[in-house]
């Protein structure tokens, strides 16, 4: 397989860019470099090679509608209608606003922001701010952004996990020791370690944050139970409930994971496939927390870019298709196929693969035979293995990204048919193939 083009504009790009890519983590170690993708229409995005590939990787969660939806272009042309006009209120905001506290549970008020990073960064500020207290309660393996406050405790190495419960563990260079004070990990879907912490934290804690599917460790689903438990105390403690739902909004319902689990925060934040692949992610919650945000409160929030005209229409355009009949059913049966297609190979080549899902994202968990309930249970899963199907994947045209060879999550989109499900099954036959 020929990657020339690929590999010299790689090669071009280091000299000018720190590893030759704007996203750290866009290098694809499977690959020993990143994709460098020259188009994409529905489910399928060439390379600079020319080489088409089913996309598994559906921009990390983000397009959900696939590549180069037409309610989206459609979106895109209106703004460019519009002039654009960078950073003003328009009539958009205020109607997604709307639609959005129609649709999510805890939402009665929303504020946009860019990445999901600055919204987990603003949220915890108004957490902060709210409740004049320090202290986060985090879960192990979940992950809510790249910022100081919340790059630490969440993903230790293997054998740091009791050494990240005395001093959490900072998860990049450049974050100063103290911010490690203000972070108590806790282990997921354990509630008695939940109500300890309340107790213990109860005083200084301003909210227990989590990712209500912890798709940043393969896809771990909170056990039956677990989210009302946590709901419970920390009712009973006076802390906040913030469900970081940046990567399960909209992938099973409108509402997010509240919804599917009937479980209501006080505050989320929501992101990815928002901008029907624009930038765009918001926070969501109560009333009377949500107001005390300036200009209102006291807690700052702000930026020239929070709510670019461009994304709020491709927004709008996306809440079209998610609401229209049928959406997640299509979205559902194409899933369907792919995990009943995956675990029928797995079964033939006798690999073990595990793929905890939750509506259109997956996990691909290798060699990891028992029960997955909490980020300690994927820390022993086979990256070479995972590495080297991803490999092998790519070399038959299916694209999943590598995420650094940690157990994190792969998607779909509406734009799959099943049809392209079983089109992926047959290229990745090889793979499994391969990987035995
Ligand atoms: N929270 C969660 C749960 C996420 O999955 C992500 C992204 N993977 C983020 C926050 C950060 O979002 P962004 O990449 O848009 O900054």
């Amino acid at each position: 397989m020929s990657d020339t083009v690929a590999r010299s504009l790689y090669e071009r790009a280091r000299r000018v860019i720190p590893g030759g890519v704007c996203s750290s983590t866009r290098l694809n170690r499977a690959l020993d470099r990143p994709f460098i993708a020259a188009r994409g229409e529905g489910c399928r995005v060439v390379d600079v090679d020319g080489r088409e590939f089913l996309d598994l990787c559906c921009g990390h969660g983000a397009a959900l509608l696939g590549h180069g939806h037409p309610a989206v272009s459609a979106a895109l042309r209106r703004a460019v209608e519009l002039g654009h006009l960078c950073a003003f209120e328009t009539e958009y905001t205020g109607a997604l606003a709307e639609r959005l506290c129609r649709l999510i549970p805890c939402a009665e008020r929303v504020r946009f922001t860019g990445s999901g990073t600055e919204a987990t960064m603003h949220a915890v500020r108004l957490c902060r701010g709210y409740t004049g207290r320090d202290k986060i309660l985090r879960i192990e393996g979940h992950f809510h952004g790249y910022h100081d406050i919340l790059y630490i405790g969440g993903h230790p190495p293997a054998g740091e996990l009791a050494a990240n419960r005395r001093q959490p563990y900072r998860e990049s260079a450049g974050i100063p020791a103290a911010m490690a004070e203000f972070v108590v990990p806790l282990p997921f879907n354990d509630l008695e370690a939940a109500a300890a912490a309340l107790e213990r934290h109860a005083e200084e804690a301003c909210c227990l944050i989590l990712e209500p599917v912890n798709f940043n460790s393969g896809g771990l689903l909170p056990e039956p139970g677990y989210l009302a438990g946590l709901r419970e105390l920390c009712d009973r403690a006076g802390v906040l409930l913030f469900f970081d739902e940046v990567q399960t909004s909209f992938k099973d319902s409108p509402g997010g994971a509240q919804q599917d689990f009937g479980v209501t925060p006080d505050l989320c934040t929501i992101g990815k496939s928002l901008g029907g692949g624009l930038p765009l992610s918001a926070i969501c919650g109560r009333a009377e927390l949500m107001d005390r945000f300036k200009p209102v409160g006291d807690v700052q929030h702000s930026g020239t870019f929070n709510a670019p005209l461009p994304s709020v229409l491709a927004a709008l355009a996306f809440l079209d298709e998610v609401e229209r009949p049928g959406f997640y059913e299509s979205l559902r049966a194409a899933g369907e196929r792919l995990i009943a297609g995956l675990a029928e190979l797995a079964r033939r080549h006798e690999v073990v693969l595990q793929t905890p899902r939750h509506g259109a994202r997956m996990g691909l968990v290798f060699d990891c035979p028992g029960p997955l309930r909490r980020y300690d249970d994927v820390l022993g899963h086979n990256v070479e293995r995972l590495l080297a199907f991803i490999r092998a994947a790519h070399e038959r045209g299916v694209y999943f990204h590598d995420y650094g060879g940690a157990p994190c999550h792969h998607g779909w989109s509406i734009a799959h048919s099943p049809a392209d499900m079983d089109e992926a099954l047959d290229r990745l036959d090889g793979a499994f193939a391969t990987v035995r």
